[in-house]
């Protein structure tokens, strides 16, 4: 008997390669707009978390709110980027080709982002009609809402669930959905994703790993 009825993809960092892009974006605005922000700073801070949380982060630390059109400068400057750079996360495309369970994807991105990010590098018709975005929930990751409403609308109940993260963010979010949560340790150091019910490093071990707790 099987025991998962849907694996949960994360979309950035897990799916797409767009993290070291889209916190590049990120933080020569933080930089322009804010203060000096490195690269690195935005990876550990903001990684698997919403713009909504980038504007409270500020706000907490500085006492200052980000331009009204900060998130649009934001998104011009990221469909740029993906448009011309964006590329599949290493191994992917053969994890979705050989998947015998199903799946669907739920991020912390706009709708728009998310569709744009999937169709530059090929990968939409894998998640067409199962995607799901945080612009659909009160409180992205992380909250478990996004998570919850993934399952929901797939019929599926959550111990039966198992969610791909790369963030401890999404991580978090996960366990509070009361999900299996297994970790992609791309950019953020296995240390960071300790929540998780298991790691992996490269995505050529996440179908071993699933088909063991399939058959858990
Ligand atoms: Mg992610």
């Amino acid at each position: 008997m099987s025991a998962i009825d849907l694996v949960i993809f994360d979309n950035d960092g897990v799916v797409v390669d767009s993290e070291v892009l889209a916190n590049g974006v990120l933080s020569d605005l933080l930089t322009e707009y804010w203060q000096p922000t490195s690269l690195e700073q935005c990876i550990r801070d903001f990684m698997g978390g919403t713009l909504a949380g980038v504007r409270r982060f500020v706000k907490e630390r500085s006492g200052r709110d980000l331009p009204e059109d900060f998130d649009d400068l934001y998104h011009q400057r990221l469909f740029r980027a993906f448009a011309s750079d964006l590329r599949p996360v290493p191994g992917i495309r053969a994890v979705l080709d050989s998947l015998h369970l199903p799946f669907c994807l739920a991020s912390s991105g706009t709708l728009d982002r998310i569709v744009l990010s999937l169709t530059v590098t090929g990968l939409i018709d894998y998640f067409a009609g199962r995607i799901f975005s945080a612009e659909e929930v009160e409180h992205g990751k992380p909250a478990p809402d996004l998570f919850l409403h993934a399952a929901s609308n797939m019929d599926v109940p959550t111990s039966r669930c198992v969610v791909i993260e790369d963030s401890p963010n999404g991580v978090a979010a996960a366990r509070a959905a009361g999900m299996t949560v297994l970790a992609y340790a791309g950019l953020t150091p296995v240390e960071r994703l300790g929540g998780a019910d298991a790691t992996f490093v490269t995505m050529g071990a996440l179908l071993p790993l699933l088909d063991t707790l399939d058959k858990a």
